[in-house]
């Protein structure tokens, strides 16, 4: 054992203990993904005492089906929105330094198959580098034709003149969260997974408070606050209609979702540590290729959508599109039966004001709105910059007179929970999952019964114990898609570990599992459309 200390449990009969309990905490946050986290983790760092309530499970939402890349955004730049990928290239160096267990530096290859693409690409990649200045991960190279086959060993060879290599970062997304929870938590925050805000509470024309129902127990609370911030991400705008209402108004609708599919291949397709960029799809998109936890992703799309399901689902000319471009840039075609699953996130983009249901022109930057009645709710933005937009968001706070004046935030520099000391090696996020994802808490997690013993593919018996005592898990897709990432890479390995996961899920929580449930999940990560 290391002599690192004990992580905080999870015992979800504490935390609830805590929530019955009448207090007036300074902050209330809907929603447990990358943008309600990193709020609660910012505010309990300067002092404030913080409540975060999540309907689902932390990252549930869109936190968990990002594209997984720490990234300033290639695409962005091309459409000249320099502030938002200066700022985010500025977030990677953060972000990679506070956690590099889970985000690290990622070298890519644009492939050119004309003469004129590698100039062209490489120039507007250079300005990257100039934009990152020393948050750069790497220079930007041109690369002759046997090194861009070195870099990418199945990228397609016909025509092939040469490629540009450039830096960015990928992360595993479900884990961060679960570590800004964690952070937060270590700080005094109480936060709550399976705890749906069902209603807001206003005195004399401003908010102070919410209730809450317990998913498990059914049980409702209340909960007092002086600040309450909106974090439900493409679900913001039913909290926005319930304060409306409240005040006798009816709010604008401010999100605009747009759906991203990603599909999972094995690694023999791109084999080797260089992710593909596809700077320009035949109908003008971007596809990307990562390698990522001994898997391949690749996606990903932008098609507006109007509903806002937990479990969108990918439209049948969202996965051709993604099998077809990689077949034009990969020797061996991924086919529909090489999939080994395949998952759709909702982005929560701002609408613009003259709204053409177009979401690729709507802005990828975040927007913090306050309410006549006080509700601050933000949306938008990327998980790369969730620690700029907790930054803005307590400003605004502050600003709108919610909360007094604040000591200026420390995230830049707070190390998250697990982090390796600075300069230990780390294993590389293309690598399967194993104790390393773990950072220091690797040698506790050998020290758990079962840590030997196998379940999955490196998944172990211990992996599930240390997410039932340590990282909130409440349940057979807790553990298997976002504590470990089983379902999003091998959706029918998933399947397959889901009953001796339930064994030890009841044996840690005496909470029954329902395996069929998990099962009809993993069916629909496993069909394609
Ligand atoms: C396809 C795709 C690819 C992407 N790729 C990248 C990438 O590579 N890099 C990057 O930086 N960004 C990427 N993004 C963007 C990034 O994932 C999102 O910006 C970010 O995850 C949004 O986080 P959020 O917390 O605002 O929303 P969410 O993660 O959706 O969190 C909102 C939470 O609020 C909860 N909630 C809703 N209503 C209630 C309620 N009434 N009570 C309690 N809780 C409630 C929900 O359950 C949910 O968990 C991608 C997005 C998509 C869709």
């Amino acid at each position: 054992m290391s002599d690192t200390p004990l992580p905080q449990a999870t015992l979800r009969a504490d935390l609830i203990e805590r929530l019955a309990q009448p207090h007036v905490y300074d902050l209330a946050i809907i929603g447990g993904g990358a943008t309600g986290l990193g709020v609660a983790l910012d505010a309990a760092l300067r002092g404030l005492s913080v409540v975060l309530l999540e309907s689902h499970d932390f990252a549930k939402g869109t936190s968990s089906r990002a594209t997984k890349l720490v990234h300033g955004g290639v695409r962005y730049l091309a459409q000249g929105n320099i502030s938002l990928v200066r700022e985010a290239l500025h977030e990677r160096t953060t972000l990679l330094n506070n956690a590099p267990h889970l985000a690290q530096p990622l070298p890519f290859v644009m492939p050119s198959y004309h003469w004129w693409e590698s100039p062209f690409y490489g120039i507007g990649l250079k300005m990257y580098d100039a934009l990152a200045g020393k948050a750069g991960l790497g220079p930007t190279e041109f690369l002759g034709q046997a090194r861009t086959r070195a870099c990418l060993p199945t990228i397609s060879e016909d025509h092939l003149w040469g490629g540009v290599k450039y830096w960015d970062g990928q992360f595993d997304d479900a884990r961060l969260a679960l570590v800004l929870a964690r952070s937060a938590a270590q700080l005094g925050a109480l936060l709550v997974n399976y705890c749906a805000v069902t209603g807001l509470h206003h005195t004399q024309g401003r908010i102070d408070g919410l209730s809450c129902v317990d998913q498990e127990s059914g049980q409702s609370y209340d909960v007092r606050a002086r600040c309450v911030v909106n974090a439900a991400g493409v679900w913001v705008d039913a909290l926005r209609q319930m304060d409306g209402e409240a005040m006798g108004r009816t709010s604008k609708p401010m999100v605009a979702p747009s759906q991203g599919v990603h599909v999972v291949v094995d690694r023999e397709f791109l084999p080797g540590d260089h992710a593909l960029l596809v700077p320009k799809t035949a109908d003008g998109r971007v596809l990307f290729a990562v390698p990522w936890l001994g898997k391949v992703i690749l996606g990903t799309t932008d098609t507006p959508r109007d509903d806002l399901a937990r479990e969108p689902e990918a439209f049948a000319d969202e996965v051709a599109f993604i099998l077809e471009e990689s077949a034009r840039y990969l020797k061996r075609a991924p086919r529909r039966e090489d999939v080994r699953s395949v998952w759709v996130g909702l982005r929560p983009l701002v609408k613009p004001v003259e709204d053409d249901g177009n979401t690729k022109g709507i802005s990828r930057e975040h927007t913090v709105a306050v309410s006549k009645s006080g509700l601050v709710t933000v949306t938008g933005g990327k998980w790369t910059t969730y620690r700029a937009m907790a930054e803005d968001v307590l400003q605004k706070c502050e600003q709108a007179g919610l909360l007094s004046t604040l000591p200026a935030s420390t995230t830049a520099q707070h190390r998250l929970v697990g982090a390796p000391e600075v300069g230990a090696p780390t294993v590389r996020l293309s690598q399967p999952p194993g104790a390393h994802l773990y950072g220091q808490e690797a040698a506790l997690l050998a020290s758990l019964p079962g840590a030997d013993h196998w379940v999955g593919p490196n998944l172990s018996e211990a992996m599930v114990r240390f997410a039932a005592r340590y990282e909130y898990a409440r349940t057979i897709e807790d553990v298997l898609a976002r504590r470990h990432r089983m379902l999003f890479l091998d959706a029918r390995a998933a399947a397959a570990a889901a009953p001796a996961v339930a064994l030890i899920l009841e044996q840690e929580l005496g909470l029954p599992q329902s395996v069929e449930d998990f099962l009809a999940l993993a069916q629909r990560y496993a069909t394609l459309p």
